[in-house]
């Protein structure tokens, strides 16, 4: 008996539509920064100090939302609500 190959399985978004009630799936997009922006992000995200180090194993990609989805049943084209997952330049 042939074993399957295993699967990579990538982070995505689900999101059901208001119109019609597909559920659908979005990939995340891993987003596009600097490596002080990623640092800087780190740092918001889990409250390390400036001074102090980020350490090992924080970090890597980070993943966004994309701006528009179209759903897979009724083919509109819906906004996608800003969720930045605390990646706010201002913190509230
Ligand atoms: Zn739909």
């Amino acid at each position: 008996m042939n074993k399957n190959e295993p699967v990579v399985l990538r982070p995505a978004f689900s999101w059901d539509c208001p119109e019609c009630s597909h559920g659908n799936f979005e990939l995340a997009i891993a987003a596009e920064m600097s490596e002080e922006e990623l640092e800087e992000a780190v740092r918001a995200m889990y409250g390390i100090a400036e001074w102090d180090e980020i350490p090992d194993g924080l970090g890597g990609d980070f993943l966004t939302s994309p701006l528009n989805v179209v759903c897979a049943g009724c083919e509109k084209e819906f906004p996608v609500l800003a969720d930045d997952f605390g990646m706010d330049e201002e913190n509230e």
